[in-house]
């Protein structure tokens, strides 16, 4: 992983304040993920990190580290290029 990605997850980490009184829940769709960073960039609560993977082209992809910091902002889902993330999938059919 290069500077940019740990520079990335540094500044995500760096957003958690406290978790979330109702987590929401997010789901990857590692299949579609492509390792951008996008989603991590824009969680206002640092939900999101980005890891290396033998599974995507570009040997990276999003996880998520803090799932109980998830306020359910929905700007991850809404900026991801490839329809890759899903918040609250169980209440809204998302999960395939
Ligand atoms: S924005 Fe989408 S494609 Fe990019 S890292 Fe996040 S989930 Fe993956
Ligand atoms: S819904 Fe909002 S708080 Fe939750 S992971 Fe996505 S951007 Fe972060």
């Amino acid at each position: 992983m290069d500077i940019i990605e740990q520079r990335t997850n540094e500044e995500a980490r760096k957003r958690r304040k406290k978790p979330a009184p109702r987590p929401h829940t997010v789901l990857i769709k590692e299949q579609y993920c492509k390792g951008c960073s996008i989603c991590v960039n824009v969680c206002p609560t640092g939900v999101l990190v980005i890891e290396e993977t033998s599974k995507s082209v570009f040997g990276l992809i999003a996880k998520i580290e803090e799932p109980d910091y998830c306020i359910g902002c929905m700007l991850c889902e809404l900026h991801c290029p490839d329809f890759a993330i899903v918040v609250d999938p169980e209440k809204r059919g998302g999960t395939e």
